[in-house]
């Protein structure tokens, strides 16, 4: 009996070679998701493709397409002494214009990391003379548990928990990128978390208005690959579905709670994106009814709009437009103990995971 490893080895390589059998001409296929970004340089995804099939990461990973002026409204809060920030912690070392959260908790701002909104609660609890303001940063995944904390400190009556939102949504960020010449995407590998709560429809557009096919993916190197298979196939036959290869997580209509929840509590807005700029309909906000827990209605706060750093080139990167490798402080000037754009500070950043795991092709 062979071992399991062999098994997943002979899958592999078959998948492979179907794909360098289907795909007869250069193709790009995008993923817009961190945790995929990683899993395809950890595995060697990119050097296990035949050359025609190029993988370009694009604007999936939340601390990436967080603009400077979030970060900048961020820590002029974290500034005043009658508020605790929490954040998870990925957002400490972003860079703002002239600062970080972790530089300024490091000048003893009070800022705490938390690996769950709902901690904020007790939080807020055990200090009622602050203000205790989450940074509510991420996508389709983290948004539902941040407006579930809303839900619970309104049970609570607590009246000094508040989000600063910079809550994404993914579609239309890819709507964005599709009119984008520059990048050329070919097709999407669609991520799988995202996928779990929103489910099938809101892609639909993206094969009936674009033509583009479009997967939606698990994170295993073989579901990476039976994705990218999947992909080929319909290139190969010329077809644009949008098809899911992560059933045995996402089903067809996604977490109709986790949605539920977002509607009662969200409504969408137009927001910017780092690199992208501002996306209409992109971003989430506290609606009317729960707009008292919003920390910029409650406590105006102005910041001055930043250039982005000189050099960096994120932006395009988070477009596909061009590679981390192309950026000339890649490595250099910028690595991930000194970041100088967000794209080098997230583990999930395209240009960490390059820097991380190799520049690949
Ligand atoms: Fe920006 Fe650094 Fe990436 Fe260059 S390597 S694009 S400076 S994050």
């Amino acid at each position: 009996m062979k071992h399991p490893s062999e098994n997943i080895r002979e899958a592999a390589a078959h998948l492979i070679r179907e794909i360098d059998r289907l795909v007869t001409k250069p193709v790009r296929l995008m993923e817009v998701c961190g945790t995929h970004t990683v899993a395809i340089f950890k595995a060697g995804i990119r050097h296990l493709l035949p050359p025609q099939v190029e993988l370009v990461s694009g604007p999936g990973c939340p601390v990436c397409v967080t603009p400077h002026d979030f970060l900048d409204t961020a820590i002029a809060y974290s500034r005043r002494p009658d508020v605790i920030l929490t954040t998870f912690g990925d957002m400490l070392r972003v860079p703002g214009s002239s600062s970080s959260l972790s530089a300024e908790k490091a000048a003893g701002a009070d800022i705490r990391v938390v690996y769950s909104p709902l901690e904020s609660l007790d939080i807020a609890r055990a200090h009622p003379e602050k203000k205790v303001i989450f940074l509510a940063v991420g996508f389709e995944t983290t948004a539902p548990t941040a407006a579930a904390t809303v839900l619970t400190a309104e049970k609570l009556g607590l009246n000094n928990f508040y989000l600063l939102s910079a809550h994404k949504l993914v579609p239309p960020a890819l709507r964005a990128l599709l009119t984008d010449q520059e990048a050329k995407v070919t097709g999407f590998l669609l991520p799988g978390h995202v996928s779990a709560v929103i489910g099938i429809p809101p892609y639909h557009f993206l094969a009936e208005e674009y033509q583009v096919p479009a997967v939606i993916a698990g994170f295993e190197p073989l579901d990476i690959l039976q994705a990218v298979w999947m992909l080929a196939q319909q290139i190969h036959s010329g077809r644009a579905a949008v098809e899911n290869q992560y059933t045995r997580v996402v089903p067809p209509e996604g977490n109709p709670r986790a949605r539920q929840v977002l509607a009662q509590v969200y409504e969408t807005t137009n927001v910017a994106w780092r690199g992208l700029g501002v996306i209409p309909g992109s971003g989430l906000q506290l609606n009317p009814q729960y707009r008292s827990f919003d920390a910029l209605t409650r406590y105006p706060i102005q910041v001055e709009k930043a250039a982005e750093p000189a050099a960096c080139r994120c932006g395009e990167v988070l477009r596909g437009r061009v590679k981390p490798s192309d950026c000339l402080l890649f490595g250099k000037a910028c690595i991930p103990e000194h970041p100088v754009g967000s794209c080098m500070v997230s583990v999930e950043g395209t240009c960490a995971a390059w820097y991380k795991y190799g520049t690949g092709r």
